[in-house]
């Protein structure tokens, strides 16, 4: 037996729980077999990697089929084995593990945020299947990013991203809480190297005061619940590098405010327990007001219990303390692995049902909305914000994510409520649905009954919470088939005129029919329904549509020898567009936006004759207006006066540029404004450029100039932009 083999089986026998180690040992034969001729970037042989991978599963405890499916979770992809191979040698559940872990690797590669989006929806479904795919999953990626320094800077960068993005996220979802902090403390070195090494210097240089502190603290404590608890565990914990970094860098409070960087943690044997021993701390310490956090009564998203409060000892410095019983420790370090860590003694198993309601649910929800992207913002900021705690009127507890509405809070108690809601009470009063709840407050939904009630569709745009989203469209798609068609029609046909898409009918449905066909749609009105309830964006579809009409029906040349006379009694007649624009002398005219300079209801304006499309309207300082001037007499007299007519109800495209320091959050934090701002977003893309930082393309739709300019500065105000410029597409 080789060395590497002996040490590892003695860490199983040490284990303390009962596994099959022949089953081991025949699964490091069989991967040492076949990863010989491999070596590690670090120049180690290959077997080290799931040697250790194999490691931090017995440290959580897994089985072991999870432990000799990591044994084996690369010699698929890598080595002349096959499935079968694995299946024949150790049975079907070891061989769907590898498989499992195997395709998850093997997803193509995109764009970095496809990537990521439809990664996670892969390892979503996978873990539906058999959660212990992502947990090995999540190991393998451990051990990767704590070897990930032999690898170049451009690749430690890529892969601390997607950790970052989408297997961190992951892993504190499924309450894993240890795993999470490394993952997010290792690839924070790579991608912010400088702040990382301050927030170290800096818990570095006031280490031994704080510990000193803390010890005092903690033996004071000691000294007044032992005597009643003696078998209670007192220990001190630090906050993760990550997680100051978020206070500081991110959320941009100052070192001193953080009153958690180090924290006491009291374990006890009964929830009972925890709230007598609240009562003690708060006898010894005072508490300071709104800091204290019951986690107990209304577990966090990942099931974390805990009671949090925040208290001041003599010499003035506030430091925070978590209460919880033995169960809820190992939830909180080990979340869902804590089901095979302890398996014996706590309902393990509902907890584990539990976590994997949660992703059926998820992925259920997806389907319908089949915007990968979506996900991984869902992902991001169901989890990543604060959440907050509201009463029914019964009394229950209802938690949802901060920033969340009445709309959000009905939906979370029943979908029946959510769709007959017309009004609601918060603390007695009458609020409209719009409202943002607040932790401690009673809402009273009220309902109807009377047929024909539905949520409405700006309701989607109210809601914050994926459920409420869903829910919401859900009704649509069921109730209001007919609607919807002809919203989705109206939205689908405004969008193709703005588009300058003029086509005969016929050659209209069969370019509309094709785009149904692409999102795998029988008919053009099933494609309009989706539309409707909001399943399919447009501004997902239209790139592609563009394409085909490009390609196949525009014709040869644009129409060139129409005379001015000609297109301007043309425009006159067309009086059904409105657009909020008065063109001098040319009445209710058709009017589109140039797309050159795309001007804004506050800009000055003046209108040019086209050949082919109305009047189109132009900002006054546009370089094209500008390079008229210079043009043919003929085409001079194309510029007539316009102006913006004083009630205007369109809403108008606008694209902005904006250049950030890549930050992890930035991102988040942009779209997090416009969420704020009630700002529709049409279009979002990211670029990385080379000198660390991002180019964000945003094309939001926006009332006029005086909401634009509000959200230009309050873009400006995001830590990390460094400047934000309105341009044409
Ligand atoms: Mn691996």
């Amino acid at each position: 037996m080789d060395d590497l083999l002996e040490g590892l089986i003695r860490l199983v026998e040490e284990s303390g729980k009962t596994y099959d180690i022949e089953l081991i040992k025949k699964a490091y034969m069989t991967a040492a077999l076949a990863h010989l001729p491999q070596k590690r970037m670090s120049g180690e042989p290959y077997i080290t990697h799931p040697i250790e991978v194999t490691k931090i599963l017995l440290e959580l405890g897994m089985d072991t089929d999870s432990i000799v499916a990591a044994l084996l979770h690369d010699v698929v992809e890598d080595t002349y084995l096959s499935i079968q191979d694995i299946s024949k040698g150790f049975g079907e559940t070891v061989a769907k593990l590898v498989g499992g872990v195997t395709k998850l690797g093997k997803i193509p590669f995109i764009s970095r945020e496809e990537q990521q989006a439809e990664n996670l929806r892969k390892m979503l479904l996978a873990m539906s299947e058999d959660v212990r795919v992502i947990i090995i999953k999540l190991a393998d990626r451990l051990h990767n990013m704590r070897t990930l320094s032999a690898m170049s800077d451009e690749k430690c960068r890529e892969k601390s991203l997607e950790t970052m993005e989408v297997y961190a996220p992951l892993a504190h979802r499924l309450g894993m809480t240890e795993i999470k902090e490394e993952l997010e403390d290792l690839s924070l070195q790579y991608l912010d190297p400088v702040a990382f090494g301050e927030i170290q210097s800096r818990l570095a240089s006031d280490r031994e005061q704080r510990l000193d502190f803390l010890d005092r603290i903690k033996e004071r404590i000691s000294e007044r619940v032992k005597t009643e608890y003696p078998d209670s565990i007192i220990k001190g914990r630090v906050k993760s590098i990550y997680g100051i970094y978020r206070k500081v860098y991110i959320q941009g409070r100052s070192f001193e405010e953080i009153f958690d960087i180090y924290a006491v943690r009291i374990i006890v044997n009964t929830v009972n327990d925890c709230y007598n021993i609240l009562g003690i701390i708060h006898d010894m310490f005072r508490p300071i007001p709104n800091r204290f956090k019951d986690y107990i009564s209304t577990p966090k998203a990942n099931m974390y219990q805990s009671l949090h409060t925040t208290v001041i000892d003599k010499e003035a410095v506030p430091f925070e303390i978590q209460i919880r019983t033995r169960e809820m420790d190992y939830t909180a370090e080990y979340g869902i692995a804590a089901h095979w860590k302890y398996k014996a003694g706590i309902e393990g198993k509902d907890k584990l049902e539990e976590y994997l309601v949660w992703i059926r649910q998820f992925i259920e929800n997806q389907q319908e909305s089949e915007d990968a992207q979506d996900i991984v913002m869902t992902l991001k900021t169901d989890i990543a914000q604060e959440e907050v705690f509201v009463f029914t009127p019964k009394g229950d507890v209802i938690s949802l994510p901060a920033g969340s509405t009445i709309i959000d809070f009905a939906y979370a108690i029943h979908s029946a409520v959510g769709n007959r809601m017309i009004g609601a009470k918060m603390d007695g009063r009458m609020v409209s649905i719009d409202t943002e709840v607040v932790t401690g407050k009673i809402v009273e939904i009220i309902t109807t009954n009377s047929p024909g009630h539905g949520p409405s569709r700006d309701w989607l745009k109210i809601a914050r919470t994926t459920e409420a989203r869903n829910k919401i469209r859900a009704w649509f798609k069921k109730e209001r088939r007919e609607e919807n068609i002809v919203k989705g029609r109206t939205d689908l046909e405004k969008e193709l005129r703005h588009s300058l898409i003029d086509l005969p009918q016929e050659e209209l449905d069969k370019l509309i029919l094709d785009a149904a066909k692409r999102q795998h749609m029988a008919s053009v009105d099933d494609l309009y329904a989706a539309i409707g309830y909001g399943g399919v964006a447009i501004t997902k579809i239209m790139p592609r549509m563009l394409d085909d009409y490009r390609k196949n029906y525009r014709l040869p040349a644009e129409t060139g020898a129409e005379s001015l006379e000609k297109a301007m009694a043309r425009t006159r007649k067309d009086k059904s567009a409105k657009s909020g624009v008065i063109v001098e002398g040319m009445e209710g005219c058709l009017v589109k936006f140039a797309r050159c300079c795309t001007p804004l209801p506050g800009d000055e304006i003046i209108g040019f004759i086209t050949r082919g499309y109305g009047v189109s309207i132009h900002k006054k300082d546009c370089l094209n207006v500008v390079n008229a001037s210079l043009a043919t007499e003929e085409e001079r007299a194309r510029w007539v006066d316009a102006q913006w007519a004083d009630t205007i109800r369109e809403i108008f495209d606008c694209t902005l540029y904006l250049l950030a320091n890549e930050r992890s959050g930035v991102l988040a934090d942009v779209s997090i404004e416009l969420a704020n701002m009630r700002i529709p977003i049409r279009t979002f893309v990211a670029k990385e450029l080379k000198n660390n930082q991002i180019s964000i393309q945003i094309t939001v739709s926006v009332a006029d100039l005086g909401q634009l300019t509000y959200l230009i500065s309050a873009l400006k105000k995001i830590q990390g932009v460094i400047s934000i410029e309105r341009r044409a597409k």
